[in-house]
């Protein structure tokens, strides 16, 4: 019995299931989240599954999250996705269940759980998700928004294949969700639609963009910039890839003020793994794609520096 295998008997076992994700979610949190729910609930109809963590309006299209009392999750089978490390998991009640799966796709670093299912090689854990699926199909149902929820998974975090992670597996896996109902067309225009908001605060990353001369680019993004273009801090995911664009960027940090002036770190690369980096700076992720944290300023240039010798590696 390998891995998959022994989380099917547990989903077969439990008559209620929770899933969780993680904190600030993204198109993959949520669609590997509520791609997982729809199918156990379109194949096991007599189940409760839930899908938990904070509501994220911006992301309702996939799928809206359960209000769940405390005393639920007393004798239930709790799933998190895509979730590289315990800290991360949103809804702190994860360990309230009886027992605890981990599905996910970034390294693992920090495993947690009864069980593990990781393959940082998958392009996303929507992708994982319909592996699952897949394995189990005699038995499992997909219905269309599943396929949706998984489709829209994995635009995110290929950035609709543009991104290095994308394989053969996760084309071959689109085009079987399409052939299960998810709109393509629909959730790629979705997930490229932009704010007049957000096309600003694009503009103000490209005219102050520091690019040094091996291909290190940063911007910060102070808190009265936000304030000034109307966002808040999860308004700024549409351009954490925009550097990238750019042929002289090789790797790139965007920082985030926070309220309580700390900076949220978001690195990217087109080469260099960026992941050692963002371990060093109370951070991880995956090669191409990690977050951190800095203190002040100092610990920003710090950072520069440290992606500068990255990208100046030959
Ligand atoms: P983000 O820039 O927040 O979209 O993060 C990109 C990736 O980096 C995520 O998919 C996570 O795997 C990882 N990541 C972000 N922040 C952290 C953190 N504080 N600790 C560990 N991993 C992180």
């Amino acid at each position: 019995m390998d891995i998959l295998d022994q989380i099917y008997q547990e989903i077969k076992k439990y008559p209620k299931i929770i899933i969780h994700r993680h904190q600030r979610p993204d198109p993959d949190a949520f669609g590997s989240q509520v791609g997982l729910a729809e199918i156990i609930k379109a194949s096991f109809p007599y189940k409760e599954v839930y899908v938990v963590g904070k509501d994220f309006p911006s992301l309702n299209w996939i799928g809206k999250m359960d209000d769940l009392n405390s005393a639920e999750f007393q004798d239930a089978l709790v799933i998190v996705v895509d979730t590289a490390n315990a800290p991360r998991i949103d809804d702190r009640r994860f360990d309230n269940g009886d027992q605890l799966i981990k599905i996910d796709h970034h390294p693992n670093d920090e495993p947690f759980g009864d069980l593990m299912w990781v393959q940082p090689e998958a392009s996303s854990c929507s992708e994982m998700i319909y592996d699952f699926y897949q394995r189990f199909a005699e038995e499992l149902k997909l219905p269309k928004k599943a396929a949706n929820a998984l489709y829209a998974g994995i635009i995110g975090d290929t950035g609709r294949f543009l991104y290095p992670a994308t394989t053969a597996r996760t084309m071959l896996v689109a085009g079987a969700l399409i052939a299960h109902g998810a709109d393509a067309a629909a959730i790629s225009q979705r997930e490229n639609q932009i704010s007049m908001s957000v096309a600003h605060l694009s503009a103000y990353v490209y005219d102050n963009l520091t690019i040094s001369s091996s291909g290190a680019g940063y911007v910060v993004l102070s808190t009265e910039v936000l304030k000034r273009f109307g966002l808040t801090e999860a308004g700024t995911s549409a351009v954490v890839s925009l550097p990238g664009r750019l042929e002289e960027v090789k790797a790139w940090a965007i920082f985030v003020e926070q309220e309580d002036g700390h900076y949220r770190v978001r690195l990217r690369s087109k080469g260099p793994a960026i992941n050692e980096l963002a371990k060093n700076h109370d951070g991880g992720g995956h090669a191409l794609a990690s977050g951190a944290k800095a203190k002040d300023l100092s610990e920003i240039n710090q950072i520069v520096e440290e992606l500068e010798a990255l990208t100046s590696q030959k």
